[in-house]
């Protein structure tokens, strides 16, 4: 990939005129996520798929996540495919492999697949990971978008969540990152925090605010079981915030953020104008991924298949040349419109009027949920928090 980059920043500085193509263009059409899983310690109210170590295997999982890309290479699923549109590391903590990995799974996945020039490539990670050559050598990678887990600038709060950072290192990231050349960014909180904490949330939106990344994630917590903040509630010893709080709270960020130029795109995403994720949106418009790693999912067409979750599991299954598929299904007509209209309803590009029967509509716009405009129905903020139910109303699931 990086290849790729290289070449096309090359050429567009130089004036020699470029050799007309006959060849059609290529249709940059499927978006990949890599899921690494590895984490220096499991935050508190974390569910997702990590594996907690302390040296990350990097080389390992370079070389059992190129190996899964060689057999989905030569798959039919991806047979009419040109190239790939946009890169997304995720996990666990990206940020925690070593760079020369990611330089090298870029490369090779770029040289086997091109990948768009100019395409979306983000690498999620942590502030403490973030040093200068650390930064330095993403963008030489190819990484050209940084998504930072910022959480809260409250010690007490991130000492909570056991996060591995302090809240002096978010802004230290936040310059590296742009000194490297990293400047589209996107910082995460997390709000609806249980009262005990006594979190500032306004505070804290001042402060992600002061740090104007043009991207903001903002998640309301929510409790899983087989997490630490699980077992406290299980305990007595946490409560979760009451569903006032978190919609004050929601609506608290839209406000501000939307006043600070901010477009609500998404119901959990916020970006100034042009710096919308196209990774994610892509989900939300149901294009083509294709996910490697532990518990990463795929989809094409009305297919979607899902790994085995654990590392140990999927790496094993890897190195001995078996599937690491744990499941797959086809949606059916049913459940492809049903899924459409929660895509479409949590994004401020909405759905079609006549996904959402009359009668129902014209509730919502009633009571404030939902208006409409251009054949589309867009759920307001107020409609967001209540997104789930609308969805299942709107489907006669209520
Ligand atoms: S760093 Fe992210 S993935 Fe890892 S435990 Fe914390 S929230 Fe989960």
């Amino acid at each position: 990939m990086a290849v790729l980059c290289r070449v096309s920043r090359r050429l567009s500085t130089t004036r020699v005129p470029l050799p007309v193509s006959r060849s059609p263009p290529l249709l940059f059409g499927v978006h990949l996520y890599l899921h690494v899983p590895f984490c220096a310690r499991r935050c508190s109210y974390c569910d997702f798929a990590i594996a907690v170590r302390r040296e990350t295997p990097s080389r390992e999982y370079a070389d059992r996540v190129l190996a899964e890309w060689s057999h989905w290479r030569r798959h039919e699923r991806w047979a009419g495919e040109q190239g790939i549109a946009t890169v997304y590391f995720g996990g666990g903590t990206p940020s925690r492999l070593d760079p020369g990995e990611v330089a090298r799974i870029l490369d090779i996945i770029g040289s086997e697949l091109p990948i768009a020039p100019g395409a979306e490539i983000t690498l999620e990670a942590n502030p403490e990971d973030v040093t200068d050559d650390a930064a330095r050598a993403w963008q030489r990678a190819g990484v050209n978008r940084v998504s930072l887990g910022v959480q809260s600038f409250d010690p007490s709060v991130l000492a909570w969540m056991h996060r591995t950072h302090t809240a002096a290192q978010v802004p230290e990231a936040v310059a590296r990152l742009r000194g490297a050349g990293l400047a589209e960014l996107s910082l995460d909180m997390i709000y609806a925090l249980p009262a005990h904490l006594g979190r500032d949330w306004r505070g804290d939106l001042a402060q992600v605010l002061a740090l104007e990344a043009p991207h903001l994630s903002l998640y309301g917590l929510t409790v899983e079981s087989h997490t630490p903040l699980g077992r406290w509630v299980d305990r007595g010893q946490a409560s979760p915030a009451p569903d006032e709080r978190y919609a004050e709270e929601f609506l608290l960020a839209h406000a501000t953020l939307n006043a600070a130029g901010y477009r609500h795109y998404e119901v959990s995403n916020y970006g100034k104008p042009g710096h919308e994720a196209r990774h994610n949106s892509a989900y939300w418009r149901r294009a083509p991924y294709l996910g490697l790693g532990p518990s990463a999912h795929s989809a094409t067409g009305d297919l979607r298949w899902w790994n085995l979750r654990e590392w140990a599991a999927w790496s094993l299954a890897i190195e001995a040349g078996d599937s690491a598929v744990a499941g797959e299904e086809r949606l059916d007509a049913t459940s492809r419109g049903l899924e459409d209209l929660y895509l479409g309803l949590r994004t401020d590009a909405g759905a079609g009027v006549g996904a959402v029967p009359a009668a129902v509509l014209g509730n919502w716009v009633e009571a404030g949920w939902a208006v409409v405009a251009d054949g589309r129905v867009r759920l307001t903020p107020e409609g967001w928090l209540r997104l789930d139910a609308l969805v299942a109303s709107a489907g006669g699931r209520d």
